[in-house]
């Protein structure tokens, strides 16, 4: 397959590495569909010539399945998708500077495994079942992270995060007899603005010391990693880390 001609199906492309993706997928002339929280920013998608966008908390069941009954109507029928929306949380497990309740917070961990792993469940299930019905396949690409392997103080994004990759691996064997494909993308640390809300300027600095390369990656990266895993017709279940070698 080629990025040229798909349907492409992205979650959370309205900022960030997805709204990248979507640009990159629309100048090489693919269909691009777009599930996003921010009404504002469906708006703004609707605008960009080949871009279709449905208003989606991709973390609510009912709603996953109300946007995507809109754009299967609307004959919107992805065979590529891509698993991005997601949230970035750091919280120790215990925070031992705090009186009060220091027990990592629940709400929080709930929200983060909603947002970053049930979507890719809700939306991934409901797409299957639809292509099969028709008898169709698909490429599915899930942005997980580095932290999947275990990360200090990122408990409730790291747990998802290794649950999207296995997620990958699972529907890899399961699925892959039918045609379809799975891959995960695990960025380390790009220089995106939601990185530089969540790290102060000296982490980043140290952490780029601990990077063989000695730099953040950039969105390029990730796009030019999902171009390689949808036009590459012999990966599958594969987790790429792009992280300029932090993990090793
Ligand atoms: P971002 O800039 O915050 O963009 C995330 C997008 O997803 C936003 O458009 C956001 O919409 C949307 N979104 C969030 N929650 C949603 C929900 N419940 N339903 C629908 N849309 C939702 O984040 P990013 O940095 O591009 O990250 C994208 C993915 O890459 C995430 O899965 C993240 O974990 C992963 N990742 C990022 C980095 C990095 O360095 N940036 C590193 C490793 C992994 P709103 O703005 O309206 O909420």
């Amino acid at each position: 397959m080629t990025t040229a001609g798909p349907h492409v199906l992205i979650t959370g492309g309205g900022r960030g590495i997805g709204r990248h993706l979507v640009n990159g997928f629309l100048a090489n002339g693919a269909a691009v569909g777009v599930l996003e929280y921010d009404s504002d920013l469906c708006d703004e998608l609707q605008q960009l010539d080949g871009c279709s966008a449905w208003q989606c908390d991709v973390s609510d069941a009912d709603d996953v399945d109300l946007a995507l009954s809109a754009a299967f109507d609307a004959n919107f029928v992805p065979n590529v998708l891509i698993n991005n929306a997601g949230i970035i949380h750091s919280e120790p497990l215990v925070n031992m500077l705090s009186r009060d309740d220091r027990v990592h917070s629940r709400a929080a961990w709930k929200r983060v495994l909603a947002v970053d792993l049930d979507s890719v469940f809700f939306v991934t299930s409901r797409v299957i079942d639809y292509l099969l019905a028709r008898r169709q396949t698909a490429v599915v690409i899930s942005i997980s992270s580095i932290s999947a392997s275990g990360n200090a103080g990122q408990s409730a994004y790291a747990a998802a995060k290794a649950g999207v990759n296995a997620l990958t691996k699972t529907w890899a064997r399961e699925l892959g007899p039918l045609g379809f494909r799975f891959a995960s993308v695990a960025p380390g640390f790009l220089d995106t603005p939601s990185t530089r809300s969540a790290l102060s300027e000296t982490t980043l600095d140290r952490l780029k010391q601990q990077i063989p390369l000695r730099a953040l990656g950039d969105v390029d990266h990730i796009w030019q990693t999902v171009r390689f895993l949808i036009e590459n017709d012999y990966v599958n279940g594969t987790v790429v880390e792009v992280d300029g070698g932090l993990v090793l």
